[in-house]
């Protein structure tokens, strides 16, 4: 249900009269393509080391972060510390074990790297998984306000359960099921493995999809294999899961058709009301060794202070940490990540800069958050989000920056959950003041709003907003823009290939969306609303209760 209220809409139109001809436009004029490229040089140069929580890469991104905020005159986010500490969990496990499933009709040997990838998110040195009742439980999904529970009335404690990645509604197309074709929360693997957690499973097996997922399975090897980090304070971390890990659709099928399944009709099965759990008669057992590490990672925050607000927050985020480096990879090993996201940590410098260049001050103050893990999981803004360093229920807003546009100018800008809260309103004066158009996510079903660090703030009921780059390329249209990106997608994202061309990479359209980013943020900054999540979102109730 859209909620507007009528008040605030004619402060913004009133405010867009007042700023036109004043500082504001001079400001973000000064945000220029040279601005973005000398940043993102740095940070995608192979020194940077693929910016890996944890390591030298780590250590170099966060003080030339630190440094160019301090150059800026901007003051330390964290009291006299631009960093604020992340306590983190470190698990590698071992990566040449294998996943056995066996049953009556044989069984199935499942290889590290190929055919799964996984691990265990508990602090267990040696792990060892015997002769686990496979049971397959659809989506793996208890979803009461959609009336959905995959493991009603089931015990899976010690068991392994096998997955389908994304929801029914998407699956199905219904959109009388969960949200139709836009994936929800319980469609996102985070969520799969805590709820697996939750009722005690052993082992939680997630079958790959490209297509429901959104990525092919090498991103899902790229991105999960090897270390991965947990919060020291996640529940998960506490949990009987021994082991999470996805498996590939080929390796799905044999595991069903051993089962004596037929796979495309017990998945469809699954995407149905009334489905039940299936026991496989299967038996899974791994056993391998991890290494245990705990060591912390830093979320950097700078502070530009407003004037009459300045107890009052606008936050951008952007996070720094990408995947690092692979040296089993042969040519380039480097997971540079400059598209991913060296451009929006750029875009955060080139803001602050900007906000520095305004004639005064604005009203309220203004947070620039270069938050680290979000590859992990959203792990950095996860942090702040329950660790916040200033009042939740005095940050008005967030603006969330990852991967921006590389393409070209476009007409339009895309924000992910579109409808969701207020700042859909002041994105759109400020997008239609520029005769450009606002859209909603393009691709809802690969759950873009859950897959970077405003999410994190979403979930604690902080409004925030992601606007991505558009697809209505000015010089050559939407079917090209949308073809390009998909190809962009499918050969370099979180691959080696991420690298900054600053020859093939065009900057207009970047300096234009970033020119949004600012004034977005400017423009919340000099109003004293409190803009809100809209009547029937998950959200509204949590933010509705803090600003009592
Ligand atoms: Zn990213």
């Amino acid at each position: 249900m859209r909620y507007y209220n009528y008040l605030y809409l004619a402060l913004i139109a009133a405010f867009l009269i007042s700023c036109s001809g004043n500082g504001v436009d001079k400001a973000s004029q000064s945000i220029t393509e040279d601005g973005i490229k000398e940043y993102i040089a740095v940070l995608a140069s192979d020194d940077f080391q693929g910016r890996f929580p944890g390591t030298l890469g780590e250590e170099k991104t966060i003080h030339y972060l630190s440094e160019q905020f301090s150059s800026l005159g901007l003051l330390p986010g964290n009291g006299d510390s631009y960093f604020q500490e992340v306590p983190l969990m470190k698990i590698t496990p071992e990566t040449d074990f294998t996943l056995n499933i066996s049953g009556k009709k044989g069984s199935l040997t499942l290889q590290y790297g190929p055919d799964f990838i996984g691990g265990t998110p508990t602090p267990t040195e040696k792990v060892n998984i015997s002769g686990s009742d496979v049971i397959f439980v659809g989506y793996g999904i208890n979803a009461p306000e959609y009336q959905w529970n995959d493991y009603e009335g089931l015990d899976v404690r010690g068991k392994t359960v096998v997955m389908l990645v994304n929801d029914p509604g998407y699956a199905t197309q219904d959109s009388a099921l969960f949200t139709g074709n836009a994936m929800t929360y319980y469609g996102r693997w985070v969520y799969k493995y805590e709820e697996a957690a939750r009722q005690g499973a052993a082992a939680a097996i997630l079958v790959h999809e490209t297509k429901a997922a959104s990525y092919p399975w090498g991103v899902v090897e790229n991105s999960f294999k090897g270390t991965k980090f947990y919060l020291t304070s996640d529940p998960i971390t506490k949990s009987e899961l021994l082991l999470q890990s996805w498996i590939t659709n080929d390796n799905a099928r044999k595991l069903f058709q051993m089962a004596g399944l037929d796979f495309d009709a017990t998945t469809q099965m699954a995407a149905q009301r009334g489905f039940k759990p299936i026991e496989m008669k299967l038996k899974a057992s791994a056993s391998y060794s991890n290494r245990v590490e705990y060591m912390s990672s830093n979320n950097v925050i700078a502070l530009l202070p407003g004037s009459s607000r300045k107890d009052e927050y606008i936050i951008y985020t952007a996070h720094w940490d990408h995947l690092g480096v692979n040296p089993a990879l042969k040519g380039d090993s480097i997971f540079n990540g400059a598209l991913d996201n060296a451009s929006g940590t750029a875009a955060l410098l080139e803001i602050a800069k900007a906000f520095k260049s305004l004639g005064k001050v604005q009203d309220r103050s203004v947070l620039f958050m270069s938050v680290t893990c979000e590859e992990q999981g959203l792990l950095g803004s996860h942090y702040y989000a329950e660790n916040p360093i200033y009042p939740l229920n005095k940050t008005v807003a967030v603006i969330n920056m990852d991967a921006l546009n590389i393409f070209g100018r476009t007409h339009d800008m895309a924000i992910s959950g579109y409808g969701y809260n207020e700042l859909d309103d002041y994105a759109k004066a400020v997008i239609e003041s520029k005769g450009r158009y606002i859209v909603g996510d393009s691709r809802p079903e690969s759950g873009g709003y859950y897959r970077s660090d405003h999410f994190s703030f979403a979930k604690v009921g902080v409004p925030s907003i992601n606007i991505s780059f558009g697809s209505d390329n000015v010089e050559h249209g939407k079917e090209w823009a949308e073809t390009t990106l998909l190809k962009w997608i499918m050969d370099n994202y979180h691959k080696p290939s991420d690298n900054y061309e600053p020859e093939t990479w065009k900057f207009d359209g970047m300096v234009e969306d970033v020119q949004v980013y600012f004034e977005l943020g400017y423009k919340l900054s000099t109003t004293d609303h409190f803009p809100n999540w809209r009547e029937g979102t998950f959200y509204k109730p949590i933010r509705d209760a803090m600003m009592k």
